[in-house]
């Protein structure tokens, strides 16, 4: 049997070191909530393999779909020859994605890939070039998407200028003095000093800021850029690549939101662990591209798709958007309760399950306190615990368990959290 010490040499041999690791640890095997590594030691898992297992890991449900399908059909690839689960799967994403206009879906295999096609969608229906992106957004690490990503290191560092005509917008975060006007007026901004509106095909925006510190919009700024949209003829692409498939208590963000976008991109826990990503639209948009434009080789694969109707099939049978909430509930209040002990914990916030804590050196917001959530992230797996950072100061401690987490495995995983905070703050 190989340690993880072992395997982590051999890895350093073997793989760049820009694909990053941020526990040093091999996975043997998983189940639900929890993961086992290869030296046998059980770890309780809120990471969910970055926001991809909403349904927890290897859900009987998903297994037995992706089994059935094995025995059945792995591949044709769709341009030549279709098959049933990805047509299933469309229908029920056009009714599923908000928006009360006829849409049409495009399976593609990654988020980064739903993002392009979602922005080259965007191009070819306006006729125009430009993009507006977010500060602190994450929308892949492709070239296109890396332009998007509004975080230069670690994701684009030392590759030189990324693809142009993308203007970056502020994104609204009352925390960090970033208010809604504030955020509106620097779009107006870019119209004014950079690039006019009738040559901005698309304004990108994650309804709730994964990577770049779960930050959510609101409403209300949701419904002011819908407007500053439809006032210039822009397409507003919702990237509900980690925002969706129910994290945040609806099956999408923007269902919070009151407005719709016309073009959403949807990932990770779409298929349980399967990978599958997709771009829904307004019909007519979706159609701007002739046909030979889209598409590729394993994009929605039969396994996947039959996964991701699983996956829905679960969400419906398992209530999981109510539990969405309620994990979302228990977490925020033992947090909450964490907080009140620990000043550096400036801020617990998030939308149903998607949660998150930022640190601060003496709850100073201008002070963020990368080294003490790099110190909680490293005890909370001494002690069995997986969790995650984010944020553009890596000062987010983000929690996103598998939402058929059992209820005293929050309560674990919380104790653990405040005994991390209790030792490392002592
Ligand atoms: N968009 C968002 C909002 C994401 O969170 C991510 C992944 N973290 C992506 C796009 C890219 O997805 P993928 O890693 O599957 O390419």
């Amino acid at each position: 049997m190989s340690t993880n010490k072992e395997l982590m040499q051999r890895r350093s041999n073997a793989v760049p070191r820009g694909v990053g690791q941020i526990h040093p640890i091999f996975a043997a095997r998983a189940e639900n909530c929890r993961v086992w590594d290869v030296e046998g030691r059980e770890y309780l898992d809120f990471a969910g393999g970055i926001a991809v297992l909403n349904t927890g890991h290897l859900h009987p449900e998903v297994i037995r779909a992706v089994e059935e399908q094995l025995k059945k059909l792995s591949h044709t690839c769709f341009q030549v020859l279709a098959y049933e689960p990805y047509l299933e799967l469309c229908e029920i994403l056009n009714q599923k994605v908000p928006g009360d206009f006829p849409k049409k879906t495009l399976l593609v295999t990654t988020g980064s890939e739903a993002v392009e096609n979602a922005v080259k969608i965007a191009r070819a229906a306006t006729k125009r070039n430009g993009t507006i992106a977010f500060t602190g957004a994450y929308h892949g690490r492709t070239h296109y998407t890396l332009s998007l990503t509004g975080k230069v290191a670690p994701y684009s560092a030392g590759m030189g200028l990324m693809p142009g005509h993308v203007y970056r917008a502020l994104y609204p975060c009352a925390l960090h003095g970033v208010s809604d006007d504030d955020a509106i007026a620097s779009i107006h901004r870019i119209f004014k000093n950079d690039a006019a509106p009738e040559d901005i095909a698309a304004i990108v925006i994650e309804p709730v800021q994964g990577e770049g510190g779960f930050y959510a919009t609101s409403p209300a700024f949701m419904q002011r850029l819908r407007d500053l949209c439809d006032e210039h003829g822009i397409m507003l692409i919702a990237d509900e690549v980690q925002s969706g498939a129910g994290r945040t208590g609806t099956f999408f963000a923007m269902e919070q939101m009151g407005v719709a976008a016309d073009i959403t991109t949807f990932a990770k826990s779409i298929a349980g662990g399967f990978p599958l990503a997709g771009v829904t639209g307004r019909a007519e948009v979706m159609d701007a591209i002739a046909p030979g434009g889209l598409g590729g080789t394993y994009a929605g694969s039969p396994i996947a798709c039959a996964a991701a109707l699983a996956v829905i099939k679960v969400f419906e049978q398992d209530d999981l958007l109510q539990k969405a909430n309620a994990v979302g509930d228990a977490l925020r209040e033992g947090l909450l309760a964490i907080a009140e002990k620990h000043r550096e914990i400036g801020d617990v916030r998030g939308l149903g399950a998607m949660i998150a804590i930022e640190l601060f050196e003496d709850g100073d917001a201008h002070k963020p306190h990368a080294a003490l959530t790099a110190e909680i992230v490293a005890r909370a797996r001494d002690k069995g615990l997986i969790l995650l950072s984010c944020g553009p100061y890596y000062n987010v401690l983000r929690i996103l368990v598998p939402l058929t987490v059992e209820k005293a495995q929050i309560e674990q995983g919380l104790a653990i959290i405040a005994e991390c905070f209790d030792e490392a703050t002592q």
